[in-house]
Formats: structure tokens, C-alpha cells, sequence
């Protein structure tokens, strides 16, 4: 392959930029309709109804939604926008936007700039082309999308174009979720409320809600689009199906944290730009352990905000990428033998005071709470362990997962020595009282002086509390983190209400409140310490333990998908009002047949490179080895010592008689496979014959790569798209 040097395609110079700087603190936010805007551009008495709506999550009236829409219209026209789109998040794990002009017919031949409240309120998208998983079979095809107040609209700007996004639900004319946001904003009021109760009980009398937050570390690659273009299964696939590791790769642990090259600072610069004006914010930058891999991390924000911002991210970390001529890759194992990309899920619960209830707090009152949210939480984790692995499940993920790199598929939960002590302690039943004293006696209010330290020292911990939140690892980077949120803020609440419960048991024996809440912590460690873990994860003794204390192990996706239709699941998920038994049936079968096409998509992508670009490439070298070979002979004689072409040629041939037979067996496999109708047998099949085969091929063609003179070979190597950028 020939060799392209990389064009720096940032025009803006550094002087040029210094003359213009503006401090974020004076356009963070600018492109969107937030309450500070509202706020000035709305009547007093719309801006206060509009805030209760989205504090209360009550529905606003006509008349207000007409005086909302316009002000929000006449903002976007000032920005030039000529579109307003509904933006939604539909079960494709991407966004989507059907845009529609500000224009209303008026006189003949006239049209005037009109918005209604009503257009603003509810869209009406044809559904029939998302996936619904079922859904679409039993009820209607028609889908709306109802406008979530508490996320901002927002100005998205696209080459010339634009347009007034409005973040919204989308929902089909029976009411069945067909989006990641619903199931989330329900998820949000249950632990609110579960959350609450608990509060109250605890003797926290005027709290009123109870939130979710998220901090989403969002990992990434940069090639330069030249070689990018070059690779179809960059392009189809977001990841090489094919190619060997460079003889560098990360271990020599200097891209972590190294300084980062102008090309990508300027890159990050203009991104993060984009994204302080859409009021996201993008705090932390940094390289990341492999070389070209780099991370995102922001401040955490109220759940569903967090959820839009990061696809947001998302989105413009690719289209900004194309303005520097890079691609942005978001896969999770884009190349084999490097590390993946994954998205770090940092997960805590908030009051409206804005007290984070996984603090441990100073007080014995605020130990007692932190206790019993921080038990919860493990209780949860250890009950629906099936279902958190099941909440990140996808084929691009199974790449990663258990991959001596990321977490394995055993969902496990860190909590560090300090706190496995002080859990250890109560367990034993060293504290008898339960007075003040004892309870400072544990060492709760210290640990956020010593959890630093030793939190950072696990990275190879699916769940790991970290000193004043969970870091749920396993998410992967390109996937939507609505689900799993959803699925933590479910599960935590019914494990609040269930701890609620004992408490309550409890107290009726009529002991202090501290002293119930320590008595019920003592018995539920007992049923649940199963899921602590502070050692490594990716070692093979932990595999061998965990399957000793019982914990799933369900190392692919389809086997793990089952989890979202057991018993459990769908009364859970259904009771707490989140998704129907029909709603999560669906999603089961969502992401089944997305297992199955993103592996056929690879398979037939492998079919394409092989036969069309890798056995030529041999071929042509084999030619060159042979017409070499008769040559030298010819000019040399009998006894000239042709072995090491004649070694090689024979390897190279059989290379390819090896790859044109894998290519076939794996095109057969997926033909048998296609007469099978249930999906889950299916995606088994694929999975359990189609992948290793995948995987063997794989194996010969970049055992080619390393023989085939570099001139010839067909796509670029993963050390010129590594390292050239
Ligand atoms: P660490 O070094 O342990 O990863 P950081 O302070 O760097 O911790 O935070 C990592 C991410 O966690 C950031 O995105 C941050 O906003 C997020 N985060 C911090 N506190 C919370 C919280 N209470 N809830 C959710 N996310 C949080
Ligand atoms: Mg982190």
C-alpha cells in the first residue's frame, strides 16, 4: 500500500485564534433554549409555568405551548435556523430528526415563518421504519413524539444547514416506548420515588426528589479519513475485520495521559467548542492507553440530560472529525489486539438539595443513609447481575468484554478495602448499640480521605464504587447509555423498596432507627456478598470463584439477551412501571436481530475484502515469487538455493487456499443459518459456529499480511493508521 502523509486540515493558526478568544464561560450554552434564555424571552408567568412543568413533569396547557413555541421560534430564526426537527432517540442506539420548514402557506403564492405550541408539543413520524420488535405486527404503525421539557431544544448546524432540534419521546399511538428515552424518564420517576420513600423513612422529612446523575466517560479513535476511505470495513462495519497488530502497540505505556499531538488538541479544541455552545459540558481530555485512542469525560448531570448530551458528544465528535479530515471511531474493538473502547458509566443519586446520597457524609445520620443507599445498590447488582450484562449487550461489545482488557461478562462489584471492612464489621456485628459514637466508630466519614487512592487502583472492576459513585465499566463506547441507566435506576429502586420493607419490619420491634437499619444491613450482606470482589478481573482464578459463588458468566450477547425475558425481569421491569412485558419482549428481540446483522454485515464485509482485495493481493505476490524463482533458476542454474522463495511461495498459496475455504465455510454456515427462524437460535448459531470461523480466517489473512510484499497489500496497516495522524 502506499503511503500517504496525513494533511493537517485545521486552517485556523494559532495566532489567528488568539486574537479571537472568547472565555467558554461567555457562549457555553449559546445554541440552546435554556432556562436562562427562557427566562428573558418568555412572559413571567409562562417562564414560571414552564419551569414547574419540567420540575413536576406535569403537561403544559395550549395556550402556554403556543407563547413557548414562539419565542422559541423567533430565538432559532435569529440563529438561522429554517427547520425545527423532533429529535429522538429510536432503538437504532443513533438519534433521529425528520425536519420540517418554519413555513405556513399565507396569501398566494406567500408562506410566513409560523410554529405552533401544538408542533412543538407532538410530531408524528411514520414508525414503520424503526425497528419496534414486534410491536410494529401487533398495533399500529403510527408513532409519535411527545416534547421532553427537560432537555433543552437546541441549534444543530450542518454544513449550511440550520435547524431547531427538540428533544423528544417517541412513542407509538398505543403508548408502547419505541425509544431509549422513555423507559428512562420512567425509570427516573421510580427511583425517585422509591428513593424518597427511603429518605422519609430514614427521618429525612422535607426531601422532594430524588434523581439520578450520570458522568459518562466517553472513549474514542482518530485515523486520518484517508486511510479510513480505504478500509471498507472501517466504513460498513466502524471496525477491521481483518489486520495484524503493529510491532508497537501500547506496551510501552506512553500514549496514557502523553502529551497530545497539535493535530488532535486542535481537533479537541474546535469539538469541544461545538459542544460548550450546546451547553454540554465537556470537561476532561486526555489521551487514552492505545496509540490514536482518546477519551472524553464530562461533568455529570441530571440522568436524562447526561443521556442526550452524550449522544450529542457522539454525534459531534464525528462530524467534527471531518473537518480536521479524520474519522472519529466509536466501535468498541475497532483493532484487534489493542486495547477497546468502552464508555465508563459513573452513576450516582442525588436529592434536590443536591446532596449526592452515595456520600458518606461527616454525620452518623448521613453514614446511616449512605449505608443503606450504598447496600441497595449492591443488593441490586448482585440480583440482576443477568440483567446489567444484558443491558450492554451487542455484538461490537462481546469484542471487548472478557477480553483480558475491559471487564469481563461476570458483573462484579468493587468497593475497596475500607468499605469491604466497615461492611465486614457490621456483618460481624461489632456494632451492638448503634449509638452515635459506634457508628462514627465504623470509619464511614473518613473514607472519603482514603477512598481516593484505593478506588483508582481497580480498573478491572465491572461495578466499582468510587469513593462517592459506581462506575459501571462494562457499557461500551458507541453504545446509547439510556438502557443501562434505566436499568440501574430500576433496580435500585426496587431494592430500596425492598430494604424499605425490613426496615420497617424492623422498627416495628421497636428499636431505634439506626439500630434497624445496621440490623437489616447485617442479614442482607450475608445474602448478597457473593458480588463483592476487590481483586483482578481479568484473571482465570476469578472466573473459576465467581462461578463457585454462583455468579452469571454469560460471556456472548445472545445467550446473555435471555435475562430481559425471564420471569424476574419482566414482572420488575413491569412493576415499577418501566417497560410492559410487551415493551421489554420487544426490546429483546430489538437486539437479537442486531447481533445477527452486525455479524452478518462483518461476515459478508470479510467475504468482499477477501476475495476482492486479499487473495489478488497474494496472487500478484505469488506471481512475482514464481516468475522470481523460474528467473533465478534460469539465470543461475540448478544449483542456485531458491528455499527461502520457494518456502514462502508455498505458504503464501496455501494462505490463500486456506482463506478462499474458511470464506466459503463461513458463507455456508450463514446460508444454513438463514432458514432458522427463532431469532435466539439463530444469533446462537451464528455466534457459536459463524464467529470462531470469523476469527480463523482472520488469523490467515494476517499471517498474509506479514508475507505479502507491502507495495501490494490493499488497505492500509494498522501502524500507519495508528500512528500517522
Ligand atoms: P475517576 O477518576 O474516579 O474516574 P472523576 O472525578 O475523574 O473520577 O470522574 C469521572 C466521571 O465521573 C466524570 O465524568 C464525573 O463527572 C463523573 N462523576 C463524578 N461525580 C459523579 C456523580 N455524583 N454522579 C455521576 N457521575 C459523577
Ligand atoms: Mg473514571
Amino acid at each position: 500500500m502506499k503511503k500517504t502523509c496525513p494533511v493537517i486540515a485545521s486552517e485556523r493558526s494559532y495566532v489567528a485564534e488568539k486574537e479571537k478568544f472568547i472565555p467558554i464561560s461567555e457562549y457555553y450554552g449559546e445554541d440552546t433554549f435554556n432556562a436562562k434564555i427562557m427566562k428573558v424571552k418568555l412572559p413571567r408567568d409562562v417562564f414560571k409555568k414552564i419551569i414547574e412543568a419540567i420540575n413536576e413533569g406535569t403537561i403544559l396547557d395550549i395556550e402556554t405551548a403556543n407563547i413557548v413555541a414562539h419565542a422559541m421560534k423567533e430565538w432559532a430564526l435569529a440563529k438561522g435556523a429554517t427547520h425545527f426537527a423532533h429529535w429522538f432517540q429510536p432503538m437504532t442506539g443513533i438519534t433521529a430528526e425528520k425536519h420540517d420548514a418554519f413555513i405556513d402557506p399565507f396569501g398566494v403564492g406567500e408562506v410566513i415563518e409560523r410554529f405552533s405550541g401544538k408542533q412543538l408539543v407532538q410530531g408524528e413520524p411514520d414508525a414503520s421504519s424503526f425497528p419496534s420488535g414486534g410491536i410494529r405486527a401487533t398495533f399500529e404503525a403510527r408513532g409519535y413524539t411527545a416534547w421532553d421539557m427537560s432537555s433543552p431544544a437546541f441549534i444543530r448546524r450542518n454544513g449550511i444547514s440550520t435547524t431547531l432540534c427538540i428533544p423528544t419521546a417517541f412513542i407509538s399511538y398505543t403508548g408502547e416506548a419505541l425509544d431509549k428515552k422513555t423507559p428512562l424518564l420512567r425509570s427516573n420517576k421510580a427511583v425517585n420515588k422509591s428513593a424518597v420513600n427511603m429518605m422519609k423513612l430514614l427521618g429525612d422529612k422535607d426531601v422532594k426528589r430524588v434523581y439520578a446523575t450520570l458522568g459518562p466517560e466517553q472513549e474514542y479513535f482518530l485515523i486520518d479519513t484517508d486511510y479510513f476511505y480505504k478500509r471498507q470495513d472501517l466504513v460498513l462495519g466502524g471496525r477491521t475485520v481483518i489486520g495484524a497488530p503493529p510491532a508497537k502497540g501500547q506496551e510501552l505505556e506512553d500514549q496514557y495521559f502523553g502529551s497530545i499531538k497539535e493535530r488532535i488538541s486542535s481537533y479537541m479544541h474546535d469539538m469541544e467548542e461545538e459542544l460548550f455552545k450546546l451547553g454540554v459540558p465537556a470537561k476532561t481530555r486526555h489521551n487514552e492507553v492505545a496509540p490514536s485512542q482518546f477519551e472524553l469525560a464530562p461533568v455529570f448531570e441530571e440522568a436524562n440530560l447526561a443521556v442526550d448530551h452524550n449522544q450529542i458528544v457522539m454525534d459531534t465528535m464525528q462530524a467534527v472529525a471531518k473537518k480536521h479530515k479524520l474519522a472519529c471511531l466509536l466501535h468498541e474493538k475497532p483493532f484487534a489486539g489493542i486495547n477497546g473502547s468502552g464508555k465508563h458509566l459513573n452513576w450516582s443519586l442525588s436529592d434536590n438539595k443536591g446532596n449526592n446520597l452515595l456520600n458518606p457524609g461527616q454525620t452518623p445520620h448521613e453514614n446511616i443513609q449512605f449505608l443503606v443507599f450504598l447496600v441497595a445498590t449492591i443488593r441490586a447488582v448482585h440480583k440482576h447481575a443477568d440483567i446489567l450484562r444484558a443491558s450492554v449487550g451487542s455484538y461490537a461489545n462481546d469484542h471487548r468484554l472478557g477480553a483480558n482488557e475491559a471487564p469481563p461478562a461476570i458483573i462484579s462489584v468493587f468497593l475497596g478495602d475500607q468499605l469491604t471492612k466497615i461492611l465486614d464489621d457490621i456483618e460481624r456485628g461489632k456494632v451492638t448499640k448503634a449509638t452515635d459514637s459506634e457508628i462514627i466508630d465504623l470509619g464511614i466519614a473518613s473514607l472519603p480521605m482514603v477512598s481516593k487512592d484505593n478506588t483508582d487502583r481497580n480498573r478491572t472492576s465491572p461495578f466499582a464504587f468510587t469513593g462517592n459513585k459506581f462506575e459501571f465499566r462494562t457499557v461500551g463506547s458507541s453504545q446509547s447509555i439510556s438502557f443501562p441507566a434505566a436499568v440501574l435506576n430500576t433496580i435500585v429502586a426496587e431494592s430500596l423498596d425492598y430494604l424499605a420493607e425490613k426496615i420497617k419490619d424492623q422498627c416495628g420491634k421497636n428499636i431505634n432507627m439506626n439500630q434497624c437499619v445496621l440490623t437489616v444491613i447485617k442479614k442482607e450482606m450475608k445474602e448478597v456478598k457473593a458480588v463483592l470482589y476487590n481483586g483482578d478481573n481479568y484473571t482465570p482464578e476469578w472466573e473459576k470463584e465467581a462461578a463457585k459463588r454462583g455468579l452469571p458468566n454469560d460471556k456472548t450477547t445472545p445467550v446473555s439477551l435471555k435475562a430481559l425475558i425471564t420471569r424476574k425481569a419482566l414482572e420488575m421491569f413491569d412493576g415499577y412501571k418501566v417497560l410492559s412485558n410487551v415493551e421489554l419482549k420487544s426490546r429483546y428481540l430489538i437486539h437479537l436481530e442486531r447481533y445477527i446483522k452486525d455479524l452478518e454485515i462483518e461476515a459478508k464485509c470479510m467475504d468482499s475484502i477477501c476475495l476482492s482485495q486479499v487473495i489478488p493481493a497474494a496472487t500478484a505476490y505469488q506471481k512475482g515469487l514464481s516468475k522470481a524463482i523460474i528467473g533465478t533458476r534460469d539465470a543461475l542454474g540448478k544449483s542456485a538455493d531458491l528455499s527461502a522463495q520457494q518456502e514462502l511461495l508455498k505458504r503464501v498459496t496455501e494462505l490463500v487456499n486456506k482463506i478462499y475455504g474458511t470464506n466459503k465455510d463461513i458463507l455456508a454456515k450463514i446460508a444454513a443459518a438463514s432458514s432458522v427462524h427463532d431469532e435466539q437460535k439463530k444469533a446462537e448459531m451464528l455466534c457459536s459456529k459463524v464467529k470462531p470461523k470469523m476469527n480463523e480466517l482472520r488469523d490467515y489473512v494476517d499471517e498474509l499480511e506479514g508475507l505479502v510484499d507491502d507495495e501490494l497489500w490493499p488497505m492500509p496497516k494498522f501502524w500507519e493508521m495508528l500512528f500517522i495522524n
